[in-house]
């Protein structure tokens, strides 16, 4: 099935958006090079347009020169004079090597020092006009001496050319090794110069006039180098309106493509999967609990939906453990009812082949045949699968990625489900729901989506990211559990962890003992895994261990955790494969070893897979030195068990681009822009987006064309991609 969606079906008879001036390699530029350009590309900076939008981090205002007798210790200054001396000293006592620059004005003088530059002496010479910036210190002997440590500089020339580095609101830049700030910003000062003035402005006038936000090559220029009058501490939070500008952009073309997605799917004429009801009461009464009221408020929203003629696009949220499978069952049954075929995905084999057993158990019984599609079934079990997909013998279908292979091919797929959604792309939600139905005259219209995950997004990002979803929410978990308690070691605290481990064992539990995935090497966490279990084996002689990891055959996986079920196995040693989806209701101990190696979503993950019985549970997070950013993050798991406040949270530590995994996903990468606060923002794009598209959908007239180019670098050969959707 091709569908294409109106915008995107025209960008790409476009041709290449940028001018080709600007899409110039950087290494061409006077004073770049070779070497220079290598470091650049480090920077994401590969043309001049690259460079034209490497914008700065923040500023610094050395704009504010003061006279040298009025500056104060232990502030950042900037002052002006005249070189009265210059040149390479040795300290007396500890023998440094120092270049030293004095620098007078006309109420006093200042000591610039550098450590280990002697070539610095060929920079300055008496008579220089200068203007430094850093941070006033007093001299170590003359205390009445203000001296500045390695302080920003530059020489101003005759001709009264502005500057640069000094004497105004200076930009900061990311550097690398071997590329400084001040290198970056020379650069970038000729390129904005040269070049940003050819910048083709996409935004109508109309648009810059009401919101009162400058032209496209003003707005990069200000961003850059902005005029000396400038807030700088609005600028350092991006509020300017150079900066809005800049950031209502790049939400603006995000806002388009999705769109454009989203239209070419509201075309998709749905169906109705209308039942009788019969084999969900028969679920239902199969069930060993109720269901929750919050389950029953989404299986009546996702019921509507599917009765409706109209496509199904939901999203389901729910944190952990609240009891998401049923619902999806549920659902499947609905379409199983209408005579319709469902397909479940789940990102991992052990999910699909828990998820597998689980329905067959209680499927079967109903008289539904159930199919599993991963990478490692036989090739036998395979073809079986694939016939009675086809021939719709099977009614449904539950699998990996393997479910979206070609040759996959469905009598009639009426609904979609995937599961744990974050870890899949757009693209393959996109590609599951337009699997190929199988011949006929009629070919059925496009299946039902519900897409089901538990790392919940605060709204207005949901609306933008699942733009083209409905959501439902569970908001509660079954009653009688008790909330995990989390507690964070290091190795000093192993004696104390294995006590609890085994206090645990003794009263009948069972526990899971995490390793992290070190992606360079799969082989190595798998020593680390064994060796664990083999110590572990050691230590809690008594109590059976087990091992479970990736690389098992699908046969072993399944018989080990089937033993860990049953007891017969009580503490199982993984890799990572059980992050998501494991439900064993005796287990009540988590322990992840280097829970610093682990992102904060998949942490809680792990922490879902004990506390799902009444029993207290425990997570037990061992990490040793963590650098910062992993102690943000394990002291979130100490701080809330939610999946609400850890998405949210999640998000502002890796930013959109990581936590959406936009790179898989196929969203463009928002770099300016600030996904969570930048939510009004965001708002007026989604508004102007819609407004252009319905004026202009082709985006063939004035602005709309310079639009389209804009969208069609941005977005690349994504666009075309969705045509499968
Ligand atoms: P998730 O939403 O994380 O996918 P699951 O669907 O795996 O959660 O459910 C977690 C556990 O809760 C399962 O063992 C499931 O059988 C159980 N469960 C689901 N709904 C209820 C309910 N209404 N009452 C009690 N237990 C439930
Ligand atoms: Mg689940």
């Amino acid at each position: 099935m091709e569908l294409t969606t109106k915008a995107g079906s025209v960008i790409h008879k476009l041709p290449a958006g940028v001018s080709p001036e600007l899409s110039q390699p950087i290494q061409y530029l006077k004073g770049v090079g070779p070497k220079r350009g290598e470091l650049f590309h480090k920077l994401g900076v590969r043309t001049i347009k690259d460079a034209l939008y490497y914008f700065p981090y923040r500023y610094e205002d050395r704009g504010n020169i003061k006279k040298i007798a009025r500056v104060s210790f232990g502030s950042y200054e900037t002052v002006t004079g005249t070189v009265i001396r210059a040149g390479n000293i040795t300290t007396p006592r500890r023998r440094m090597k120092l270049f030293e620059l004095t620098v007078k004005d006309e109420t006093g003088s200042v000591t610039g020092i550098w450590f280990n530059q002697p070539y610095m002496s060929r920079v300055f010479h008496e008579g220089d006009r200068v203007i430094l910036y850093g941070l006033v210190k007093q001299d170590q002997y003359k205390h009445y001496r203000p001296v500045m440590e390695n302080p920003e500089y530059e020489i101003i020339d005759e001709s009264g050319d502005e500057t640069i580095h000094t004497g105004r609101i200076v930009p900061i830049y990311k550097a690398t090794a071997g590329l400084a700030v001040r290198q970056i910003r020379s650069v970038i000062k000729g390129v904005v110069d040269e070049f940003a003035p050819k910048l083709n402005d996409f935004l109508p006038e109309e648009m810059l006039k009401k919101y009162k936000v400058p032209a496209l090559s003003i707005a990069v220029r200000e961003a850059h180098f902005p005029e000396m009058e400038t807030d700088i501490s609005l600028l350092n939070s991006k509020g300017t309106r150079a900066q809005k500008r800049l950031i209502f952009d790049e939400f603006l073309l995000l806002e388009m493509g999705l769109m454009s997605m989203r239209k070419g799917r509201a075309k998709a004429p749905g169906r109705v999967l209308n039942g009788n009801g019969g084999l969900r009461r028969a679920f239902r009464s199969r069930l060993p609990f109720r269901l929750t009221q919050a389950q029953e408020k989404v299986i009546h929203e996702i019921s509507r939906d599917m009765e409706r003629p109209t496509r199904m696009n939901r999203l389901l949220q729910g944190d952990v453990g609240c009891g998401k499978t049923v619902v999806a069952l549920m659902a499947a049954l609905q379409a199983v009812e209408a005579g319709a075929q469902s397909a479940i995905m789940a990102p991992t084999e052990i999910l699909a082949e828990q998820h597998y057993l689980n329905i067959k158990k209680y499927l079967a019984p109903l008289g539904i045949n159930v199919a599993l599609l991963t990478g490692s079934v036989k090739k036998k079990n395979m073809e079986k699968a694939l016939r009675e997909l086809v021939e719709g013998e099977a009614q449904l279908a539950v699998g990996t990625h393997s479910l979206i292979q070609e040759g996959v091919v469905f009598k009639d797929l009426g609904l979609v489900i995937v599961d744990e959604q974050h870890r899949f792309g757009v693209m393959q939600r996109a590609k599951l729901s337009g699997k190929a139905c199988g011949s006929g005259a009629n070919p059925p219209a496009a299946p039902d989506v519900l897409v089901m995950t538990a790392t919940p997004i605060p709204r207005t990002l949901a609306l933008t990211v699942y733009g083209d979803l409905d959501i439902s929410v569970i908001d509660s978990v079954p009653p009688g559990r008790t909330p995990v308690r989390t507690k964070l070691f290091d190795d000093s605290g192993r004696a104390e962890v294995y006590r609890l481990l085994k206090g645990e064992l003794q009263r009948g539990s069972l526990g899971y003992v995490v390793y992290p995935l070190v992606e360079e090497s799969e082989k190595s966490d798998l020593k680390a895994a064994k060796e664990g279990a083999e110590k572990l084996a050691e230590i809690f002689g008594e109590y059976p261990v087990g091992l479970l990891h990736g690389r098992m055959k699908p046969e072993e996986k399944e018989s080990v955790m089937e033993d860990f079920r049953a007891g017969k196995i009580r503490l199982l040693v993984s890799t990572t494969v059980i992050e998501v989806g494991l439900d064993v209701q005796d287990a009540t101990v988590m322990v992840i070893e280097h829970a610093e190696r682990f992102g904060l979503s998949q942490l809680h993950q792990l922490r879902g897979r004990v506390g799902r019985g009444g029993r207290q549970s425990y997570c037990i997070l061992m990490a040793d030195r963590p650098a910062d950013n992993s102690r943000e993050r394990l002291q979130a798991m100490l701080k809330s068990s939610s999946g609400f406040d850890i998405a949210e949270e999640d998000l502002k530590l890796r930013g959109p681009g990581e936590f959406f995994g936009t790179k898989q996903s196929g969203l463009p990468e928002i770099t300016y822009g600030d996904i969570i606060r930048g939510y009004k923002i965001i708002e007026a794009a989604r508004t102007e987006a819609s407004a252009i598209i319905e004026r202009d959908p082709e985006l063939k007239f004035d602005t709309g064309r310079a639009l389209s180019l804009e969208l069609k670098e941005k977005w690349k050969d994504r666009l075309e991609l969705i045509k499968i959707s």
